[in-house]
């Protein structure tokens, strides 16, 4: 069994169904955007033939996360923490000005810093789904939002958590 999956990034996909075309297994359904998951044997056939570079292939299991010092991570926790204070306070002025230079101003910083946030938690290696940290993400979420628990559930149990 190959150890990649396609997967189709719709934003860049110019339907133009030459993945459907080349796939040895009827796996990529243009209509749906979706690569069915339990038929794609990982070939690459419909990564090579994209022209618009909408499908990579991703591994099934990703590698452990490389550990990082623990200075750089307490740093990297301390900005965290002020961007999420400045995108709040950016969202709070978003909310209540009657100023809309001052509204537009604030969306810009908000949305800077959400940008930012992402990073750096991509950083700190919560984008690795199968690392420990995406564990204790996924369970945290399951004490603070019941509404979403059958979905967090089925997250739990289709990664293989490798740390
Ligand atoms: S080959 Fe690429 S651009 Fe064309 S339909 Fe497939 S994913 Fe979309
Ligand atoms: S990797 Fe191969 S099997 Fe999987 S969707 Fe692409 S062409 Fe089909």
């Amino acid at each position: 069994m190959s150890k990649e999956r396609a997967i189709r990034n719709l934003r860049l996909c110019s339907k133009d169904c030459l993945c459907l075309f080349v796939c040895p297994t009827g796996a990529t359904d243009t209509e749906t955007g979706q690569i069915d998951f339990d038929k794609c044997i990982g070939c690459g056939a419909c990564s090579k033939a994209c022209p618009a570079g909408a499908i990579s292939m991703v591994p099934y299991e990703y590698p452990k996360e490389q550990p990082k010092d623990d200075e750089v991570i307490e740093k990297l926790k301390f900005i965290i923490e002020s961007k999420v204070d400045q995108e709040q306070l950016a969202n709070y002025i978003i909310k209540n000005s009657n100023n809309e230079g001052e509204k537009f101003l604030a969306k810009i910083i908000s949305k800077a810093n959400r940008l930012i946030l992402e990073d750096l938690y991509r950083e700190s290696g919560y984008m690795l789904p199968q690392s420990k940290k995406t564990k204790e993400f996924l369970n945290q979420l399951l004490e603070k939002d019941t509404t979403n628990n059958e979905v967090i559930n089925k997250l739990l149990n289709l990664l293989n958590f490798n740390d």
